[in-house]
């Protein structure tokens, strides 16, 4: 969930942990939302189509019948990482040696 609706606002979550950033928005405002996050030093990023389409929940390859599409995850383009978890996935990968 990156992007959370609720009663006409709207709230960007972070994709690798519980936080969100501290602003709602309406709809209307959803350009103003981005830039705010941005300014925030959130990232957002477009999911690669690889990386979607291993998030696919469909069973329909295993099993030929119907997709599942009760309960799964709407389709998301954008992730969405708060300013904490991109500082230690930049760590993180500059520690192997
Ligand atoms: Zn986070």
């Amino acid at each position: 969930m990156s992007i959370v609706r609720h009663e006409g606002l709207q709230q960007i979550t972070c994709d690798s942990c519980p936080a969100a950033f501290g602003e709602t928005y309406a709809d209307e405002d959803f350009g103003q939302m981005i830039a705010d996050v941005k300014a925030a030093r959130w990232l957002v990023r477009p999911v690669n189509a690889a990386a979607a389409a291993r998030n696919d929940r469909s069973t329909q390859d295993l099993f030929g019948s119907a997709p599942r599409i009760a309960g799964g995850k709407a389709q998301q383009k954008f992730t969405h990482t708060c300013p904490a978890c991109a500082k230690a996935a930049r760590d993180q990968r500059g520690s192997l040696i």
